[in-house]
This record gives C-alpha cells, structure tokens and sequence, in this order.
C-alpha cells in the first residue's frame, strides 16, 4: 500500500529525532509499502529565516549573517553525526550552501528596498524545507533507503495568496502523478518539501505556518494513498494542549469534521487546511509520535464514533481580536449584518466567530489582531453615515482576547452541555465576553480574555473529566 509520511520540525530537528525517522521509514518499507516522504524545516529554522527577512527590512544589515550561521550550525551537527566527513556530505552541505546564498541575497534586496513583500517571504520561509530535504534523502541513502529528494514547487500548484496559497488540486494530481509516480515506480522514496509549493506560473507560494501538515494530505489525495501518516512530538491529537494541561490525554479517533473545529480553533498538532484534501478523497489520517512509534496516537475518519464523553478536547487560539458593532439605530439599518460582511470580506481577513445579540442592537465577531486595524478602517468606511447618524456608535475593538473552542460530536442534541460548561466558568470566574454555537452543534465557541484562557481550559477540561481514562 502507499503511504505518505510527514515528519514535523522536532522530528527531523536533532540527531536523536533523524535516527527515529530513519527507523520508522525502514519498518514500514520492510512491510512492503510504497513511501513518500513529506519533510519540514528543521525546528527553529522557518522563524529564523523570516525573522532575518523582516529584520533586513528594518534596516539591520547583519541578521541575514547570523541567521545563516545559527541554520548552519543546526545542519552541521546533524551532517557530521551521519554523514562525517564524506563526498555525500560535500554534496548535500553545497546544496544547502547554494540556497543559504539565495538567502542572504535576497536579505540584501530586501535592506537596500526597504521592502518586503509577502512574495518575497513565502521565498525565504520556504528555503527551510528546502535544505531539509536534501540533509533526509542523504541520511535515509546512508542508512540504505534509496530515496530522492523532491521540491513541491514541482508538484503542488495554488493559487497566488502568498503567505497561505490554497490548493488548486486538479493540476495538483495531474502534476504529482507525472512526477513521482516513475520515482516509486522505481523503488525510491520521493523525499518532497512541506510548506511550499507554486502558483501555475511557478512563482513559489507557501500554505501557511504550520502547512507542511497540508503537503502531506495534498499529496496523499493526489496520489489516491492509502493513509496519509502525521509524525509528530506528541502522542497524536490531544483533549487539548499539553502545555497548558500536562493531565491531557491522546484521543484514539476523531471523525475530519471534529478535528477540522479543533484545528480551525488552534489546535497547532495539525494545520487547520491540512484536513480537507483528506475528506475529499476519503483518505485516512493518523497522528503519531515519533519519539514513541509504537503509541497508536489518533486516528482520523470521515465516521463519528460513539463516545460516552459529549465534549471530547478543547482548543485555543491566541492573538485575537473582537469587534463590536453597536448602536440605538441598528435595528433599522437594512442588511447591516450582510453590508458588515462583505466590507470585512474585502479585506481578505479570516473571521473565526460571529454572535449577534437576539435584540438586533448588535453584533460582534472574531478576527485576528494582525488585521483588526484594515478591518475597522473597510468597517468606518463602509458605514461612515450611519455612524455620522449616530445610528451607529463608534466602531470598538477589544485585543488580547482568545477563543476557545469546546468540541465533540456528542454534544449534539445533549441537553445540559453547555450549563456545564458555563458553571465551570463561572466557579472559576471566568468572564465570558461572547459565545457562539457553531451549526454543528459540535462546537460552541467562547470569547475570554487573553489572561483568562489557560485557567478556563484548565476547569473545562476538569468538568469534563477529559483525563479520565474511559473511550476517548
Ligand atoms: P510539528 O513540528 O511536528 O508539526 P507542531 O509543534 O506543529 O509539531 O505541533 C505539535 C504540538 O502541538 C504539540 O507539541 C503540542 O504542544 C501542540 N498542541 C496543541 N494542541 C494540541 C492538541 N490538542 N493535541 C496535541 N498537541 C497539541
Ligand atoms: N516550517 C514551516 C513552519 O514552521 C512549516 C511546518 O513546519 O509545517 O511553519
Ligand atoms: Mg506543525
């Protein structure tokens, strides 16, 4: 059977991380499956590079430098373990040469511009899995795993939102067939990028942080794989974040629609694209830990299975922003939900909660904090004369808020749930400043203050006894 493999940052980030990926690859070739492996940036390194960018942008001459010296050294320890002083190590150590120099290159436009456009940093952050590929397709050869590195410039063809490039997965399929198909036709493991890809013109675009997760399922779909397999640092999809509360637990399934809520909302252990070129072709999804290969972590199916627990994880996502329409005039304005909309809409900004209040007085939603300034300017625009009319007040915004998002399938049509849940809250003294239940019925979503959000995941996951070891 084919499978697609992806290995995370972490699990391609030390020497100890790179000896567990090349066991894994092995076991499962000695089953006979055919592989492709998807690889991200060492850990560490995306930052590095895009920090460098926006730094060169800034004026600072010499973060491209230090940049480069840190990535090299990163690489360096990992080359010198598994390949000591061999031509193979020459070869791959002058093609990650080669990309550092494009790297400080293009810094150096950026300085002299002053200018950094988000084409030119989907360039930069992607170099990162770009000088990964190679360092893996070496190691696994090494260890007698013939293996080919691969760029997904090659393969995967979006659109052109740099920065968070959507697939256009018809050219996708036809292109990674034609490519890799010979390759496993062959014997050899394509070693491909995550994280990058191109628009159908070949300019390079990347999915967004995070993304390589999405190269790995864009690939399995288009290659009709079998499973497509997430390597991670954790025991695969958790009742929430770990490092907010170590008690969490590993979830043994979750349907796509559960864990596209969760990571939607956050949930960092799997991007939050990365679920739908799966559910389009009905493939499989399991996420497993590296560093314990034999911890059966999560599996992921178009099936909801029945569960004693209604709420089954929670997620939160940060660097939040709430908006708030409100005004004695509201009721009146006609469609002012759908003029608010469109004008947010204009401004290519994700909104991630609407609520809006029964009495019609106002209306509240979610949006980044990077883009509530463009937001409330498209907003003021579009309503200067209601606002002029005082029908309207001035538009608010409060920051440093997060929304939370309580998930599982069998909230739905359970009475009771959410008295629960905003018991718990207020035990706790939470302020809960909006909420909203998703159509679902699978998700209600809260808005709490940013310094609130560890506490409440803390006593939600309490009230649901989520670390209790039942049929999770
Ligand atoms: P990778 O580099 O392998 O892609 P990430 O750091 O992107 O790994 O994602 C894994 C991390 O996601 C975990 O280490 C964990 O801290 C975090 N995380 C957040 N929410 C969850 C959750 N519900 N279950 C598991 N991990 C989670
Ligand atoms: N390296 C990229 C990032 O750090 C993509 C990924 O790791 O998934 O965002
Ligand atoms: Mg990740």
């Amino acid at each position: 059977m084919l499978l697609v493999m992806k290995f995370g940052g972490t699990s391609v980030g030390s020497v100890e991380a790179l000896k567990k990926v090349t066991e894994i690859v092995e076991k499962e070739r000695r089953q006979g499956h055919a592989l492709v492996v998807v690889v991200s940036a060492m850990s560490g390194v995306t930052d590095l590079l895009l920090t460098a960018a926006r730094k060169a942008e800034a004026g600072d001459e010499t973060a491209a430098r230090q940049a480069r010296a840190e990535i090299n050294r990163k690489h360096a320890v990992v080359l010198d373990h598994f390949l000591g002083r061999t031509p193979q190590r020459a070869e791959v150590w002058e093609k990650i040469d080669a990309l550092l120099n494009e790297f400080e290159a293009l810094c150096h436009g950026i300085h002299v511009l002053g200018e950094l456009t988000p084409r030119a940093l989907d360039v930069i952050g992607g170099l990162g899995e770009r000088i990964s590929v190679p360092q893996v397709a070496a190691i696994l050869r090494q260890a007698g795993l013939p293996s080919q590195g691969v760029e997904a410039t090659e393969l995967i063809v979006t659109d052109d939102r740099f920065g968070s490039a959507v697939p256009l997965m018809e050219e996708t399929s036809r292109k990674t067939r034609a490519l890799l198909h010979p390759i496993l036709e062959a014997g050899v493991i394509p070693v491909v990028t995550g994280f990058i890809a191109a628009t159908r013109d070949g300019i390079p675009t990347t999915l967004g942080r995070g993304g390589s997760d999405t190269s790995g399922t864009i690939l399995g779909g288009a290659l009709q794989a079998e499973e497509v397999w997430i390597w991670t640092d954790v025991n695969g999809v958790m009742t929430t974040d770990p490092r907010v509360v170590p008690e969490a637990r590993s979830i043994a399934h979750l349907s796509y629609a559960e864990i596209s809520e969760l990571s939607f909302f956050g949930a960092k252990v799997l991007h939050s694209q990365a679920i739908r070129p799966a559910r389009r072709y009905g493939i499989p999804v399991r996420i497993l830990n590296t560093f314990e290969p034999s911890h059966l972590g999560t599996l992921i199916t178009e099936e909801t299975r029945e569960c004693r627990k209604a709420v089954k994880a929670i997620a939160a996502i940060k660097n939040m922003s709430l908006i708030t329409l409100e005004g004695a005039g509201m009721a009146g304005i006609p469609g002012v939900a759908g003029r608010t909309f469109t004008a947010v809409g204009r401004t290519d900004t994700n909104v991630l909660m609407i609520s809006q209040a029964s009495s019609e007085q106002s209306i509240c939603f979610v949006v980044p904090t990077a883009d509530v300034n463009k937001v409330v300017k498209a907003l003021e625009a579009e309503l200067s004369r209601e606002i002029e009319r005082r029908d309207l007040d001035q538009i608010e915004w409060e920051n440093e808020v997060v929304v939370l998002a309580v998930v599982g399938a069998g909230m739905k049509g359970k009475p009771g749930i959410s008295g629960r849940l905003f018991g718990a809250l207020g035990q706790a003294k939470i302020n809960v400043i909006a909420i909203a239940q998703g159509s679902s019925e699978f998700n209600i979503s809260l808005v709490i203050p940013r310094s609130e959000a560890d506490t409440a995941v803390r006593a939600i996951h309490r009230e649901f006894e989520l670390s209790l070891n039942d049929d999770l």
